[in-house]
């Protein structure tokens, strides 16, 4: 099955970038387009209560494990084709990406503008692009590399799909 969403990443025009910009999810949330590479980042259109559903994930493709896919099952990886492959990766994350149930769910309250970001390891077990992470978070894990290079202790901070549950058990067993 063909990608079907195109991933602007390293941006020299911002205003013809945004110009040519549709919303795959206009009123829900959007990208903010900013210059140069992996700056841009997907912002809320709306305000959503914790715990609110922001979106069923849908139209993804099953595909190889690179730097835009999201991890699904121990060996399953997907495209997103949509919007959402712009929400950044915070260690302090407003949203959780439940794989199980394929929604985008707040995980604090938000409100208009507010950036939508997941914690990337919550579904990645062991990334095609690690990077070190500076979102400024108390705990900050610093180095993402996927859930395999953290603790149980580290992982139980956070919303966690049932596939990284699943690895993390026969990890430390
Ligand atoms: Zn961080």
């Amino acid at each position: 099955m063909p990608v079907t969403y195109t991933k602007v990443e390293k941006i020299t025009d911002v205003a013809a970038v945004k110009e040519a910009y549709k919303p795959t999810h206009p009123g829900l949330f959007e990208v903010v387009y900013s210059e140069g590479d992996y700056n841009s980042k997907l912002v809320a259109c709306k305000s959503y209560a914790k715990g609110e559903i922001i979106c069923k994930v849908e139209g993804t493709t099953p595909g190889p494990k690179r730097y835009t896919s999201v991890q699904v099952a121990k060996d399953g990886h997907i495209e997103l084709n949509s919007d959402l492959v712009f929400m950044n990766h915070s260690c302090n994350p407003t949203v959780s990406l439940d794989t199980d149930s394929m929604a985008v769910v707040a995980v604090v309250d938000l409100k208009e503008g507010d950036n939508l970001t997941f914690f990337y390891p919550s579904s990645e077990w062991e990334m095609d692009q690690p990077f070190t992470c500076w979102c400024g978070a108390d705990k900050c894990v610093k180095s993402i590399q996927g859930a395999k290079f953290l603790s149980s202790e580290v992982m139980s901070r956070y919303f966690t799909t049932s596939h990284i549950q699943q690895l993390i058990s026969e990890r430390d067993a």
